[in-house]
């Protein structure tokens, strides 16, 4: 049997992965990487953005909201600030987060409150765009 890699995500608060699968991409902070079984030791950063993953013909796509990734034995483990598989992404949330970050955007008087802002957009913008994956 091909080689395999074990992929598993959590978050604070759950496991959102636990599965045997083929490849990874993941969202590091230094662009996107590929994990294949063999893969050499790695740690690295997450920025906010899509991870895919395949088993077979089957892919399927989790929105990560920052967080580390390690790439170790054919294990691939990422603790994320927040995740969601794009099948469990509430849009109408998303979408009510997109307006209120573009809100307090437009309204922001100071540099901190406009950074959280924009964070807020991106976290909405990239659960959007992975919702309509599924
Ligand atoms: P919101 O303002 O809607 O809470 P947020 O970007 O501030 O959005 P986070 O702090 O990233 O939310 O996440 C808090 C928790 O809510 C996490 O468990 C995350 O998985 C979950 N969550 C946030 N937004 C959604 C969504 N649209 N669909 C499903 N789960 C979500």
């Amino acid at each position: 049997m091909a080689e395999k890699i074990f992929l598993e995500i959590v978050t604070p608060e759950k496991k959102v992965v636990s599965e045997t699968v083929d490849i990874v991409v993941a969202p590091g902070e230094m662009g996107e990487f590929g994990v294949l079984p063999g893969h050499i030791p790695f740690l690295c950063k997450l920025r906010v953005g899509e991870l895919r993953f395949r088993q077979g013909n089957a892919q399927q796509h989790v929105a990560i909201m920052g967080g580390y990734a390690e790439v170790l034995n054919n294990q691939v483990t990422i603790l994320a600030t927040a995740a969601e598989a794009a099948t469990d992404i509430d849009v109408i949330r998303a979408k009510a987060a997109r307006e209120r970050a573009e809100r307090r955007l437009a309204e922001s008087r100071d540099k901190l409150e406009f950074a959280r802002a924009q964070a807020a957009l991106q976290r909405a913008l990239a659960r959007l765009k992975i919702a309509e994956r599924q």
